[in-house]
This record gives structure tokens, sequence and C-alpha cells, in this order.
């Protein structure tokens, strides 16, 4: 079997680069070169035409096919369809998802080509795993060129309630292309559950169990909660602790006395970091005694700043920070430092181990990577404390966290107080039990988990069953007794449906389907 992954970005490894440690990225690399692999996608650039054909080209054991966009489908499939369509719309952001038609054709079109590329590289016996709502069409188009392998996706962010998907227009003919799919990876059993919910709802399928049927085709959809490097990051934190928290000293005075409160994301509406800030000053006013000890680092590399909501947030960061330094802080301590740059993985794992409380407080999230990092990252022995939105996909995995609705300023100002003056026993205890779950579903788990599942392994449900004995790092004392191994796999695979037989993207409604929106 040869592994073919998809994903709308791709970065072809420089010769003789030094891969990063840890990432999603680097765990695709690696399950490509285990299998022996080719990752198809767009390699970022734009070019005046498209491209009718794509050679690829071979780094190792892994072959990458790169295909540039005009600047036409950057604009509409990219920049519209994906980040001002589909991405407020699965964080639930009905006020802030544009539709335009012209996008939307942009994005098929652009899937539609993404196939017609694709085809010509595959072999009988590859499976092709597609990654992100910037593909969700492409299997559909493969099956429609009479594709027959087996095609997993993984949605990396969340998936809303169908009464919210559905207001998206075309959205029954868009959700009815996943069922081209073989295996529906999400990242939480909600998101399970409203994709299959919407299956039902807007395109009458059929539901049994995690099984979705729609015409001739059957899809699973099943929870694979994603991981990080945990080892990995484990060991950057414990080495990079002393040259990563230099540049705080200099820039905070003597933070070496103060405590720090520490808040990374790309610098997006979903991940609350506006709502963050003034859960901070509430916290400052409402307990005046901590003023002067305790600063919130705020890191936020701006993303997308070509779409007009990501502007207007780094305008409303910047005034928020500023009015609340302005109202809160002293001549020699200044409460809240935003910085708009992105930090190496390294810089980041020492400022996280210096940092006694992560405020991880999306107003919506797949999983949130950060806050699975900031626990890897303590000191095993003196470990701080993860404030979690419950609307983070973590927060299905990571209860021992302090979770809170980060819609409540008052509630997480509270939770950073508590978490300030959590006593060491507490913190440990809590700490254990994140640390044994984050090492027991890492990257590596995700990645063969999925992968047993997409070649027909029987997988079990249920988005945190652990593959064995849960490690702790070096020096942490074992409380309580270790997970139970997963159900041993046991391989059988599905019959095979035809890939001619369903064409969702010019669909007619299939024969129960409720009419068209
Ligand atoms: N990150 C980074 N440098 C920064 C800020 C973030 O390398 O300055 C990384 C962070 O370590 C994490 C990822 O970006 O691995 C963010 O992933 P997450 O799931 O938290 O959010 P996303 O940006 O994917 O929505």
């Amino acid at each position: 079997m040869r592994l073919v992954v998809v994903s709308n970005r791709v970065t072809m490894p420089e010769r003789g680069e030094k891969v990063a440690a840890g990432g999603l990225a680097v765990a695709l690399r690696s399950a490509l070169e285990q299998h022996g692999g080719l990752w198809f996608g767009w390699s970022g650039a734009t070019s005046a035409e498209p491209a009718t054909s794509v050679s690829p080209v071979k780094h190792g054991k892994v072959s990458y096919a790169l295909t540039d966009l005009t600047e036409s489908e950057r604009q509409s499939y990219y920049l519209g369809f994906a980040n001002r369509a589909l991405w407020p719309l699965m964080h639930y952001r009905l006020g802030l998802t544009e539709f335009s038609r012209a996008d939307y054709a942009g994005y098929l079109g652009v899937n539609r080509r993404f196939a017609r590329l694709l085809q010509p590289l595959l072999k009988p016996d590859d499976v092709i795993w597609i990654h992100d709502y910037h593909l969700i069409p492409l299997a559909a188009e493969l099956r429609r060129r009479g594709v027959t392998n087996r095609i997993g996706y993984f949605h990396h962010i969340p998936w809303p309630p169908a009464e919210v998907f559905a207001a998206l227009p075309f959205s029954s003919t868009l959700i009815s292309t996943m069922t081209a799919y073989d295996l529906i990876g999400m990242q939480t059993q909600n998101d399970a559950r409203n994709l299959a919910d919407g299956l039902v709802t807007l395109c009458g399928a059929r539901r049994e169990g995690n099984r979705v049927r729609a015409g001739q085709r059957e899809a699973v959809v099943q929870a694979f909660p994603i991981g990080i490097d945990v080892e990995a990051f484990r060991k950057l934190a414990a080495a990079s602790v002393r040259a990563a928290t230099q540049p705080v000293r200099a820039t905070t005075g003597p933070l070496g006395g103060r405590k720090l409160v520490i808040g990374v994301d790309r610098l997006d509406y979903s991940k609350g970091i506006v709502q963050r800030l003034e859960a901070f000053g509430t916290f400052l006013r409402n307990h005046p005694e901590h003023r002067g000890e305790v600063g919130l680092l705020q890191i936020a590399p701006p993303s997308r700043t070509d779409v007009p909501e990501y502007a207007e947030l780094d305008r409303l960061s910047d005034e928020v920070a500023g009015r609340l330094n302005a109202a809160l802080g002293e001549f020699d301590w200044t409460p809240i430092r935003v910085v708009k740059k992105a930090y190496s993985r390294n810089a980041l794992a020492g400022l996280y181990r210096r940092a006694q409380v992560a405020l991880v407080t999306p107003m919506r999230d797949g999983m949130n990577l950060v806050a699975k990092e900031y626990v890897a990252a303590q000191n095993p022995e003196d470990p701080g404390v993860l404030i979690l939105s419950r609307f983070a996909g973590a927060a299905q995995q990571l209860g021992e966290a302090l979770i809170v609705n980060p819609f409540d300023t008052h509630e997480v100002a509270e939770a950073i107080r508590t978490a300030l003056a959590m006593p060491r026993s507490e913190r440990l205890r809590r700490f254990e039990r994140l640390y044994a779950t984050i090492s027991s579903t890492d990257i590596a788990w995700w990645t063969s988990r999925y992968l047993a599942a997409l070649s027909g392994l029987d997988v079990p449900s249920g988005d945190s069953v652990p593959p064995g004995t849960p490690k702790l790092p070096r020096g942490t004392r074992r409380s309580g007794s270790p997970a139970k191994p997963a159900r041993s796999s046991v391989a059988h695979g599905q019959p095979r449906k035809a890939g001619r037989d369903f064409d969702p993207v010019r669909a007619k409604p299939l024969p129960n389907a409720p009419s068209a929106r």
C-alpha cells in the first residue's frame, strides 16, 4: 500500500533541511516515509495560467506534487470560500459568514482541477488521505473520474450543527459530497454527530451507528482527536527554558519575581483573544492584590491579513490592550503584553514552561494544540495550570484543566485567580492526568489509528482510547491505575463500492432528500 496525502498547502523540504520537532507536517511526513508516499497540494504560490499537469519531485522516500493557483483561484477558493464562508460557518459564526456564488464556483473549480491533476499520479492500491475544509469535494471529483481507491478525509476544525450548516447556500450539495469518502475523521464526537446529523437532515442519508449511507455509497464518520509529539515538546521545553526567558526578563523588567500568564494563538477571531484580554483586566480589577505581581503575555502572530475581519481584530486587540494597560498599569509594570509575531516552537516551549498559567480560551476550536503543548512543556515537579475553554475540542479530553466558558468574562477572571492560588499538590494531581492523556493519544497514535481505520481495520470508536499504558515524564510519581489497552484491531476490509455511482457535486436531490434549499 502506498499513502497519498492531499492538503491545501504543501511545503517541500529544502535539500538538507532539518525538520522542526513535532507537528502535523512532521507526522504526515513520517507516515509517508513509512509507507512510501506522495504528497499533493498547493505550493502556496500563484502563477498566471492554471497548470494542466504536475510532475512529482522526489525527496527521500516521499514524492511531492505541487501546483500553483492562479490569483483569481487564490481569491475565490482560498480567501473567499474557504476563509470567509467555510471558516466562520464551521466555527458557528454565521454573522461573519460571507457567501458569494463566484467564490463557491472557484472553490469547486480548484477541487475539480486538483482531481484532474492527481488522478494520473494514482496507483490502484494507493490509499488517499485528504485534509481539511478546503478540499471537501475532492473525493467526489475523484470518484467522478472513476477513482475507486480508499479515500479518507480528516476535518481539522469544528463541524457545526445541521441548522447552522444549513445557512450556507448549496449546503445540501456540499455536504453530500462527503459520502464519496470511505472514512471521515473528526476531532470530537460532537463534531462527528453534527456531520452525521447534517448528512441525514440535509441530504437524506441513512445512519447506522457510525456509518452513513447515501445512494450506493457508505462512509464511516468517527472521532480521531489529533495529538502532538509530546516527548519532543517535553525535551524542547526542558532544554530551552533558560534561553527562551531571556527576552522576557529583558523586556518586562524583573519577571523573575513576577508570575506569567501566557496565551499563544494565531490572530483569529475564533481564538477569543479580545475576550481574554478583557477577562485579564476584570481579574486585575476584582483582585487588586495581584496588580504588579503578574503579567499576561499574549503571542498572536497575524494570519490571513488579506481578510477584512482579521484586520479589524488586529486593530481591536491593540485598542483593548492599550486601554487596559493605560487604566491598570503602573510606571514600572505593564499588565498586558501583546506580541504580534510568530515564535519558534523552541521559544514557545520555554515560555510555556516559564508560565504559571496558560489561558487557552477560544470561542470555538477544532482541537487546539497549544493546550496540549502547554501541558507537555511543564516541569513535572512544579507544573503550571491550564485554563481551557469548554468550546475547544481539547476540552473533551482534558477535563482536569480548569474548564471555562470564554463568553463569561467573570468566570475566566475567577479561574485566573484560582489557578494562581492553586496548591502544588493539586497542580501535580491535575498535571499527571493531563500528561497521561496527551502522551497516550499523541500524534503517532493519531496517525496510526486513522490509517489503520482507513485501510480497513476495525478501530474502536470513542475519542480517547489510549493504546496502552500512558507515559509520564521522568520524575513524575504515578497515581491511579494505567488506562486499559485499546481493543486489538482485526483486519476485515469492508466490501468496496463502485466509484461512479454517486455524483454529488452536480447532484440531483437523492430520492428521499428534502427539497433543495
Ligand atoms: N505556533 C507557533 N508559533 C507561534 C504561535 C503558534 O509555532 O508564534 C504554533 C503552536 O505551537 C501550535 C500551532 O501554531 O502548534 C497552533 O495550533 P492550534 O491548534 O493551537 O491552532 P490553529 O492555529 O491550528 O488554529
